[in-house]
């Protein structure tokens, strides 16, 4: 039984739960570093609906994505919270996208990606807290080598 939820998820509550699991250190500037207070309101992103913030420190603009594994994506907040839950979960791709209104192959790559970045963050011994681990497991590597 298909449950399409996605209507009901709050953009904001989403956000708000995004930016914990994102940043559990809290967001900040990924130019400089400045703590989110020194960010400022700048836009709307059009794809995503995110809003994306000027530094006021540094002028570099920044959003909720930037530094992990959804940072080029366009999914609206609600849809990553829905297919993060969906594919830690183990639903069934064809049912997460029927539900997310995406295509299952959108599904299978972003499945792929988020179990490539699990093994990588795989800890040699089980770490007494799983939040951990899963937190770090959506941080993108890739960028922080740029
Ligand atoms: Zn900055």
């Amino acid at each position: 039984m298909d449950f399409p939820i996605i209507d009901l998820l709050d953009m904001d509550e989403s956000i708000a739960w995004l930016e914990k699991h994102f940043h559990p250190d809290g967001l900040k500037c990924p130019h400089c570093q400045a703590d989110h207070e020194h960010g400022r309101f700048f836009r709307v992103n059009r794809g995503s609906g995110l809003p994306v913030y000027r530094c006021q420190n540094c002028e570099g603009v920044y959003h909720l994505y930037r530094g992990t594994l959804f940072a080029g994506s366009q999914l609206a907040p609600p849809h990553v919270v829905l297919l993060l839950q969906g594919v830690l979960q183990g639903q069934p791709s064809k049912q997460l996208a029927r539900e997310l209104g995406l295509t299952e192959k959108t599904v299978l790559l972003w499945r792929h990606r988020l179990q490539a970045q699990a093994e990588a963050f795989q800890p040699p011994s089980a770490l007494p807290d799983g939040a951990a681990e899963s937190d770090e497991m959506f941080q993108n590597a890739g960028e922080k080598r740029g």
